[in-house]
């Protein structure tokens, strides 16, 4: 689901920045069949890679001595950017001896192979620390995902929407955050057990997975039996069209629900919250709007949503 390592299909890719062009033959002879390989012969254009690949890179073999910037500093630069600070760097330098090795391991090199070096032992070098990062990125993604119903789960919707949030106010895109709760499921556990109840959150959360279309729209488990939505650049019509889209989706799973008041299958309440383009209002009071209208499409006789704009709020 999602953008993740379950789906990745390509070889890591290592960026080997060195300013000497028979140095980058050797390495990217040695490392090429195994690697998706970047070479940059200077920092100035490895920065421009490591930009243009979004950031994606699993390991950086750098050499030292360069003119301009040198591998130290720019070693620096990716151990100071969020972007690139969990980016793996090896150094390989001729500069031999023991302060140099120490210096670069200081600044946050995660091995220091030193020149002429011996070709098996590089690969063998710079393949443990790529299953070293593999690993990592693995572990980082499944601690954002909800072990229950595979979706993200609370702790990346919290990164999601503090970026999205930061970018729509920006650059003037709209945004919507629904909070999503499902109805009677106490009485659905009590009666059916928590196995079922288990089930039913899986299918709940499928259907929500499916009723999203666009590469942008974000759903995440916000605990228990709550769900939360983003969309982004949507118009206020579209978020209740989005809205009805769900709650029919889920309607649509028919599960057998003897225990509610409003249907005899499982259904949902929806607050959605939405801000204009320029409007203004805090991160936080924009996740209230959704809860308070959550609150109301429950009052309201739940299997409904209800939707509360920014303007509105305003002109109270
Ligand atoms: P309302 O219609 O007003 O939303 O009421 P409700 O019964 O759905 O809500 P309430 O907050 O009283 O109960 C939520 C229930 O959700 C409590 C618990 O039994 C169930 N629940 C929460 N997390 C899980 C879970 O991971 N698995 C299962 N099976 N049940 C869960
Ligand atoms: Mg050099
Ligand atoms: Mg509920």
């Amino acid at each position: 689901m999602m953008n993740s390592i379950f789906f990745k299909k390509t070889k890591p890719t290592i960026l080997i920045v060195d300013d000497e062009a028979s140095n980058l033959m050797i390495l990217s002879d040695l490392l090429q069949a195994d690697y998706d390989l970047k070479v940059a012969k200077s920092a100035k254009k490895a920065f421009e890679i490591l930009k243009y690949q979004n950031y994606n890179m699993d390991l950086i073999l750098l050499d030292v001595l360069m003119p301009e910037m040198d591998g130290y500093e720019m070693c620096k630069i990716l151990k100071n950017d969020s972007n690139t600070n969990n980016i793996p760097i090896i150094f390989v330098t001729a500069k031999v001896n023991q302060e140099d090795e120490e210096f670069g391991l200081n600044i946050g090199a995660i091995d220091y192979i030193t020149k002429p070096y011996n070709q098996t032992i590089i690969k063998l070098r710079v393949r443990n620390q790529i299953d070293a990062k593999l690993k990592s990125d693995m572990l980082e993604e499944l601690s954002m995902y909800d072990g229950l119903t595979n979706i993200p789960n609370r702790r990346f919707f919290d990164e999601r929407f503090g970026q999205l949030y930061k970018e729509c106010a920006r650059d003037a895109i709209s945004l919507c955050v629904m909070m999503l709760d499902i109805d009677f499921f106490k009485p659905y556990n009590d009666n059916y057990g928590h196995g079922k109840g288990d089930d039913a959150l899986k299918k709940v959360a499928n259907a929500l997975f499916g009723s999203l279309r666009r590469p942008t729209d974000f759903v995440a488990r916000y605990g228990g039996e709550e769900f939360v939505v983003l969309l982004k650049d949507i118009s206020k019509e579209d978020t209740e069209f989005v809205a009805q889209s769900i709650i029919e989706a889920v309607r649509g799973l028919h599960v057998e629900h003897n225990y509610s008041s409003v249907e005899k299958i499982i259904t949902l309440s929806i607050g959605v919250a939405f801000k204009d383009k320029t409007e203004d209002v805090l991160k936080d009071d924009l996740l209230k709007m959704a809860d308070d209208a959550l609150y109301e499409a429950k009052e309201r006789g739940k299997n409904r949503y209800i939707l509360h704009t920014v303007r509105e709020k305003n002109e109270i």
